[in-house]
């Protein structure tokens, strides 16, 4: 088989305003960044308002192994089945970060035969708007620096700043720094530190705002530190909200690219799924609603994590109501879970599979809570074997959900036309009655109770004493109503990322919690979170290269 960069470089794309006209939309309507990408215009994003909506849904997938299970290629697969069996439909997922590509993880526009095109493009700097989260964010960061400088009208602790820089690379050098060294003339000295551009809170605002208005007003209630009386400083204290907006204004206005099946795909906004919630911009999949019959979206992570928050923070924000959910399982995840090591995860073995399929099942129970029908995907690989998808699909029909094999990796769209029937059978059932796990009123400890107990099955929660303090001095603060976002390792139900299949008995220590109130969400740390990762010994940076013009080496 081809590398993905091969297969994505033959792709026969489209001219973009003929993937527009697919959704209805006139050139006019796009605004186009060469000949294969465009930019929804915020005028028609207006325009669009009061239209009805198509069917959402939301592909997420058991705990997987550490190379990723492919939410990304079973999202783009299945729409393109979606397609092939006459439904009018389009994908919604996150931009990549340029910082992995140059390390290792590879592309984040699916893979085989269901990717995401241009794909060099995509994985690169795109239509700019990672450029723009990290200029917005940098803006935010002088401008408190000039504060400190220029008097310190607002008093603030420079010891309590938790705004800092980002950069989109991977660079472990800059996690800790002191800025503001070599006299008066350069400002006050200080200890703070850089953060990977998908970590910003900028980032997380863009993807939940609802339009520039929203933008603003959110830009405005960040809060950048405390004063020296521990009171919060905003973002809009600062006078820095406009400008912010300002420099994110096209950012904002979804990307609009297709499948190699020439699908219409929106690619918009990219925040971490740790400390952020992990979604494509809700302004990408609401106008997607308005112009498609069905919307297949990806949540990151495990559904413990990523579809969790999509329809906590995602759904309860934006309003939106999910009509099925696609759970995506390989059966080397479920080896893994059942206790293989990696490297044997292509040797059969059913009994390990079958021990794994706990991970499975409570996937499956737990997006029941949510009110929406379940269908399972096995993304297939070509070491499986008969006995281990037979072993998988007896274990999911005991647990009354259907598990449907799926090769669109291998085969594109034409390989997901069972599962794509599968989705259509489950949304045209009309059994969705989507709920959210609790009620933005209750206390916060009792919302990450509520998520750690119901979702990850723990038996109790440890909150620090600092850490209850601060969660009541937020509550003081009014934001109290805000739902959680739990930053946890994405192998395990717990907090251990060996503890592997379906835990019970354990404990969630929340070790930190950090306030995101322009993103409209407190954090919980369970355990160390790295939001400046670092590069591997021989990073991908170190094969990436042109070739007669073409980039080789990126995947
Ligand atoms: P996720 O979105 O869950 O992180 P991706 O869809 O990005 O996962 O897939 C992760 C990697 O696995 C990609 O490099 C992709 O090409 C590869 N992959 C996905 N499905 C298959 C498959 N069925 N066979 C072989 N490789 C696959
Ligand atoms: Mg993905």
């Amino acid at each position: 088989m081809k590398t993905d960069i091969e297969i994505a470089r033959e792709a026969k794309m489209l001219p973009i305003t003929e993937i527009g006209a697919k959704l209805g939309l006139l050139p006019e309507d796009l605004l186009p960044y060469g000949h294969d990408k465009a930019k929804v215009t915020h005028a028609k994003l207006a325009d669009l308002a009061d239209r009805p909506t198509g069917n959402l849904i939301l592909v997420t997938a058991i705990s997987p192994t550490p190379p990723g299970e492919g939410k990304t290629t079973t999202t783009v697969g299945l729409a393109d089945a979606l397609s092939r069996i006459g439904k009018q439909v389009s994908v919604c997922i996150r931009e990549a970060s340029l910082g992995p590509n140059f390390g290792m993880k590879g592309g984040a526009a699916g893979g085989g035969m269901a990717q995401i095109v241009p794909m060099e493009d995509m994985n690169l700097h795109f239509t700019g708007d990672f450029h723009a989260v990290t200029s917005a964010h940098n803006l935010l960061a002088a401008m408190i620096d000039n504060h400190l400088h220029w008097g310190n009208v607002l008093r603030i602790d420079p010891r309590r700043v938790s705004w800092r820089r980002v950069m989109d690379v991977n660079d472990r050098a800059l996690r800790d720094a002191i800025i503001g060294l070599g006299g008066t003339k350069n400002g006050h000295s200080r200890e703070t530190g850089f953060d990977i551009t998908a970590a910003s809170e900028v980032m997380a605002i863009l993807c939940l705002a609802s339009d520039l208005d929203d933008l603003e007003a959110r830009l405005g209630r960040i809060v950048i530190g405390e004063s020296f009386n521990r009171d919060p400083v905003t973002a809009a204290q600062l006078g820095a909200a406009g400008a912010m907006t300002v420099l994110l204004k096209d950012a904002l206005q979804p990307n609009l690219v297709q499948t190699l099946e020439n699908t219409p795909a929106f690619v918009h906004g990219g925040p971490f799924a740790n400390i952020a919630h992990g979604c494509n911009t809700l302004v990408a999949t609401r106008a997607a609603m308005q112009l498609s019959d069905y919307v297949v979206t990806e949540a990151g992570f495990g559904a413990d994590l990523g579809a969790e928050k999509f329809f906590d923070i995602v759904c309860r924000v934006g309003e939106l109501e999910p009509a099925a959910v696609v759970l995506v399982a390989t059966v080397r995840a479920l080896k893994y879970n059942g206790g293989v090591a990696v490297d044997d995860l292509s040797v059969e073995n059913v009994p390990a599979l079958v021990a794994g399929c706990a991970n499975l099942g409570r996937h499956i129970e737990n997006l029941r809570r949510f009110g929406v029908p379940v269908v399972v995907a096995i993304n297939h690989f070509t070491a499986d074997t008969e006995d281990e998808i037979h072993a998988l699909q007896s274990y999911c029909a005991r647990h009354g959900a259907k598990a449907v094999v799926s090769k669109h990796w291998a085969e594109g769209g034409a390989g997901a036309e069972e599962l794509g029937r599968a989705v259509v059978d489950l949304v045209e059932a009309g059994d969705a009655e989507f709920e959210v796990l609790y009620p933005t009123d209750a206390p916060l400890t009792e919302k990450i109770e509520t998520v750690a107990k119901k979702i990850y099955h723990a038996e109790s929660v440890y909150f620090p004493t600092a850490v209850r303090n601060q969660l009541a001095a937020w509550e003081e603060s009014g934001f109290g109503h805000f739902p959680v976002c739990l930053a946890k390792t994405q192998y395990s139900f717990s907090a251990d990322p060996k503890a592997l299949g379906a835990p019970e008995g354990f404990e969630i220590p929340i070790r930190e919690v950090r306030l995101s109130a322009g993103a409209g969400f407190v954090v919980a740390l369970v355990g160390e979170i790295m939001t400046m990762p670092g590069l591997p010994r021989h990073p991908a940076a170190e094969r990436i290269r042109l070739d007669d013009g073409d980039v080789v080496g990126l995947f």
